[in-house]
């Protein structure tokens, strides 16, 4: 066993080894400690080896989902080793091989457990995609392959080196593979063997498993993309011991479809997960209505990438528009919705090999249900784009649905073991089965009165277990009737207090019961394997019917959201305009609804003339939210979705950049003010005209000095060099300077009063630099003691006694060039000296009036 068990352990590579002994699994050596920490179980021995006890713990297999689900979400992968034969086909098999002694099972590995690949409904969040991806580099190119296998879906793509980390973030991948060795693999990641991500090997793969010559037919793929598609169903092929998931076409994703959003950005808009964490807080949980899985995960998707094509945007809008117009027909959809099953997952674990009757039951339930949907939507008029575009995707399955309810009971069970899941009238042969069995047992239920008769003994019961199958029990002072030799009675067990009996009839009866169960259910399990036939054979359009019905789930909710919450669409238009006029920030409304109390809307106007706005006002003001607010609008706009606002004009926006000053960070453990600098700079060598960018109080994690020239020169490079539209926050007065020289900069603050020494903050942006910062105010509010706001307020009027006299911090900044001029002066002095260096002859020179020139220069420098 030492030895099958090693060279199981050998196969499994890093995952911990469930190795099957009877009802548990059981880990050994290192795996042992491993999962008895992370699942919290007794850690034992077994045995030996190498004259050390071997570490040991197991898990009863009926329970070990679970336990599997805590290993995985631990960031553990499981290998599973079943065994492979009964013991007594071992038996056999050592008969055979002339082997006397005792026969060890074989076993194998039949499946690796990891979190990108799993199907079960208990280990996946149904609101939740479950991504795999795997990314390689093809001469300088990036290709990325995702999949969900839950699903089926399946995404390629490809882009530079370091678009990678933002595009990785865009698909939260619960796993990904990368070829051995690759030095710009992100942290984390599988390596596997590099021949596995080749583009020839990815399309012959992906021509397999799509039964096509060419595919041609998907969509245009690069190599990049190939190779590592290639990488992916390899890793699929590997995990599955052969057997691959649901897969569906892939679809080829061009970079510049989606609103660019790198990790940092996603991260502070907390699109999909909050800061601290979870989905609580995030903007998602703000405002999915979605009343199906599969809604919430398109929800999600179309979160992550919303959209940079004003026609497909807009058909989104169109539908949202009609479920939002009509209340009643709204509704009516979400009912219908409701009451579906998740038609995508069931399918997938359906054709993944670990589908149960009742996914097939979803199925049948799930698409008739797809079809009233159409034949309700067939029924009316000027259908949007969308919706006509989609419902013959719901209809179509007519054949399988009808044939699914003849075959099927109406709630099949999880488990396919006992059966009982193919319906009564369906297949006559079952049915005479079933009719046997049934006369068998009722004539167990007749011999119970005829023994109790034969004996006298009232009390006599006929009962079922495991491991004796059928017997007669009477109570221990009754038993002495049945023990006479002539009784037609046999002893076989005695428990306290009562003893067990068999007869003839009995067990004939019970032979016959068992014979028929047997045939039964071997009939069950042949119409149970045709039908997952017929499901797999017809998976991409049930595939279809699912996204279908998804698609019209996500607009139903956002329309039903945008009731709820008095919500309005967007205008997403060509130019360069961001007009919002009462604005509102749905996870902060939502809070402080919460609390009784009410938001405060806002507009923004920015427009190519007025594209940068600084935001002063006191801490606590409204800043950062206003700046959020405007940057989530956008993206639920392209997103196709109504938006939180009066009205709103966008001018599509082709990145959206989000960056919070340092110390905001410090809850992540990332108080750096390097990564904040990274950030910025990525900004500045990313954004484009097109671009919306918020800046929080950059410049905030240095010193005052540091900062503030910091600030200044981003804001001015922002407003000179990028030309994006731009909100940026900052509590240095002194940049309101940058007014009188950045014509397309103006100034705004949020407003806040002093009242009878109290703070009163109004949350209400208004024009013109902010008065004063209001610090001591915002203190005083935060419960600083007095005594200390005294003394603070001494300091105050020192420094600012100092700053009338010298002119501030910022004097003198007023002469300082412009960010462009600068670099233009720059420029010209470049171009005086290389004419200089031009028109020299240097052969010409003396040593001397070498020496000269050098001179010359350097007093110029
Ligand atoms: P700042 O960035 O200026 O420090 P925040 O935007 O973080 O301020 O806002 C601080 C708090 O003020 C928020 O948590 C919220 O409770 C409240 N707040 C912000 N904006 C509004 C608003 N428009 N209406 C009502 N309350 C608001």
């Amino acid at each position: 066993m030492m030895a099958q068990y090693l060279a199981l352990r050998e196969e499994a590579g890093d995952c911990l080894l469930f190795y099957r002994m009877g009802d548990f699994f059981e880990l050994f050596f290192e795996d042992a400690k491993t999962a008895s920490q992370v699942l919290d179980i007794a850690l034992t021995t077994r045995g030996e080896h190498l004259g050390q006890p071997i570490p040991m713990c197991g898990v009863p297999v009926h329970a070990a989902e679970g336990y599997l689900a805590r290993l995985i979400k631990a960031g553990c992968r499981v290998a599973i080793a079943e065994q492979t034969e009964t013991p007594a086909e071992a038996k056999e098999r050592a008969r055979r091989e002339g082997r006397a002694s005792k026969s060890l099972v074989a076993r194998g590995i039949v499946r690796f457990v990891t979190a990108g690949t799993l199907t079960e409904e208990s280990l996946l969040e149904p609101r939740r995609a479950n991504v795999l991806a795997a990314a390689c580099e093809v001469r300088g190119i990036v290709g990325i392959a995702a999949c969900d296998i839950s699903t089926g879906r399946m995404e390629l793509e490809e882009c530079a080196p370091e678009r990678l980390a933002a595009a990785m973030a865009r698909l939260g991948a619960s796993e990904l593979v990368v070829p051995e060795g690759w030095d710009q693999a992100p942290d984390g990641a599988i390596g596997r063997g590099g021949h596995e991500f080749s583009s020839d090997g990815g399309e012959e793969r992906l021509k397999l498993v799509h039964g096509v010559a060419t595919l041609d037919g998907f969509g245009a793929f690069t190599r990049a993309m190939l190779a590592a598609a290639g990488g992916l169903i390899a890793y699929l092929d590997h995990v599955g011991r052969g057997k691959l998931p649901l897969l569906l076409p892939p679809e080829a994703r061009a970079s510049d479809a989606a609103l660019a959003m790198d990790e940092a950005t996603r991260a502070s808009l907390e699109i999909l997960e909050a800061s601290s964490g979870g989905r609580k807080g995030s903007l998602i949980d703000a405002i999915d209505r979605c009343v199906t899985g599969a809604g919430a995960r398109q929800l999600a998707d179309d979160l992550s990438a919303p959209l940079t094509d004003r026609m497909a945007i807009a058909e989104r809008l169109e539908l949202v528009e009609w479920l939002h117009g009509d209340a009643l027909l709204r509704e009516d959809m979400r009912a219908a919705l409701r009451a579906l099953p998740d038609v995508g997952r069931a399918l997938g674990r359906v054709v993944a090999g670990r589908g149960s009757p009742r996914d097939l039951g979803q199925l049948r339930d799930g698409l008739s249900g797809a079809r009233r949907i159409a034949d309700r939507l067939g029924q009316m008029d000027d259908l949007p784009v969308l919706l006509d575009r989609v419902l013959p995707d719901l209809g179509g399955h007519g054949a399988l649905v009808d044939h699914f309810a003849r075959a099927l009971v109406e709630t099949p069970p999880t488990e396919r073991g006992q059966g009982g899941y193919i319906a009564s009238g369906y297949d006559a042969s079952l049915d005479e089965l079933r009719v046997m069995s049934g006369n068998a047992r009722r004539a167990i239920a007749a011999l119970e009165a005829k023994y109790r008769e034969d004996t006298g003994v009232a009390s006599l019961k006929i009962k079922h277990n495991n491991v004796l199958g059928y017997f007669i029990e009477v109570a221990q002072r009754h038993s002495d009737r049945l023990m006479e030799p002539d009784s037609g009675f046999s002893h076989r067990q005695t428990m306290a207090g009562a003893m067990r009996f068999n007869a003839l009839a009995l067990h004939e009866e019970a032979a016959r019961i068992t014979e028929a169960g047997g045939h039964a259910l071997a009939a069950e399990d042949a119409h149970f394997e045709k039908l997952v036939a017929e499901a797999v054979a017809a998976r991409r359009e049930i595939a279809r019917t699912a996204a279908a019905l998804a698609r019209i789930d996500v607009a139903a909710g956002q329309a039903e959201r945008a009731a709820e919450g008095n919500w309005t669409r967007p205008q997403v238009v060509d130019g360069l305009a961001l007009e919002i006029e009462g604005g509102r920030h749905p996870v902060v409304e939502a809070a402080l609804k919460a609390q009784g109390e009410r938001f405060v809307a806002n507009d923004c106007r920015l427009a190519s003339h007025d594209r940068l706005w600084l935001i002063g006002g006191p801490n606590m003001g409204g800043k950062s939210t206003f700046l959020r607010q405007n940057a989530l609008i956008v993206l639920l706009a392209q997103a196709g979705g109504f938006v939180p606002a009066k009205s709103a004009r966008i001018g599509m926006v082709d990145r959206l950049f989000s960056r919070v000053g340092a110390s905001d960070n410090l809850a992540r453990g990332r108080s750096t003010f390097m990564v904040e600098m990274v950030e910025t700079a990525a900004i500045l060598a990313q954004a484009s005209e097109r671009s919306f960018v918020i800046l929080d109080e950059v410049g905030r994690g240095t010193s005052t000095y540091d900062g503030l020239a910091l600030a200044w020169a981003v804001a001015e490079a922002v407003h000179e060099t990028n030309r994006c539209r731009c909100l940026f926050a900052t509590h240095y007065h002194e940049m309101a300077r940058l007014a009188e020289t950045c014509e397309a900069l103006s100034l705004h603050h949020v407003r806040a009063r002093e009242w009878k020494g109290d703070l009163v903050l109004l949350h209400e942006l208004a024009e013109g630099p902010a008065d004063r910062s209001y610090g001591l105010a915002v203190a005083r509010l935060a419960g600083v003691p007095p005594k200390v706001i005294s003394r603070a307020k001494s300091v105050l009027e020192k420094l600012e006694k100092g700053r009338a006299e010298t002119g501030g911090l910022a004097a003198g900044l007023g002469d300082l060039p412009l960010f462009a001029a600068a670099e233009a002066t720059r420029e010209e002095e470049c171009d005086t000296l290389r004419d200089k260096l031009r028109d020299m002859d240097i052969d010409a020179l003396s040593p001397r009036d070498a020496l000269e020139i050098l001179y010359d220069l350097k007093r110029e420098a």
